[in-house]
C-alpha cells in the first residue's frame, strides 16, 4: 500500500481554464439588467426567494408552498 502523493496538473499547454461557480447563482445578468432565476415569494415580496424543489416551490420564510403542475 504505497501512499500516492496527488500532484497537480501543471500542463503548460492544454490547460482549459475552470471557472468557479459560485454557490448561489440566484441572479443571471443580462446585459445591464440582473434577472432573478428563482421566483420570488408572492408574501413576502420580492426580497424572498422560494426554494426550488422538483415539483414545488418552497418560501423558507413563510412557509408558503406553491406546487408545480405535472406535464
Ligand atoms: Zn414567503
Amino acid at each position: 500500500m504505497a501512499a500516492k502523493e496527488v500532484q497537480k496538473k501543471s500542463a503548460g499547454g492544454g490547460k482549459k481554464p475552470s471557472k468557479a461557480k459560485k454557490a448561489y447563482q440566484l441572479y443571471t445578468i443580462a446585459g445591464d439588467k440582473i434577472q432573478r432565476k428563482n421566483k420570488s415569494c408572492p408574501k413576502c415580496g420580492s426580497g424572498i426567494f422560494l426554494a426550488m424543489h422538483k415539483e414545488r416551490v418552497h418560501c423558507g420564510a413563510c412557509k408558503y408552498t406553491e406546487f408545480l403542475g405535472k406535464k
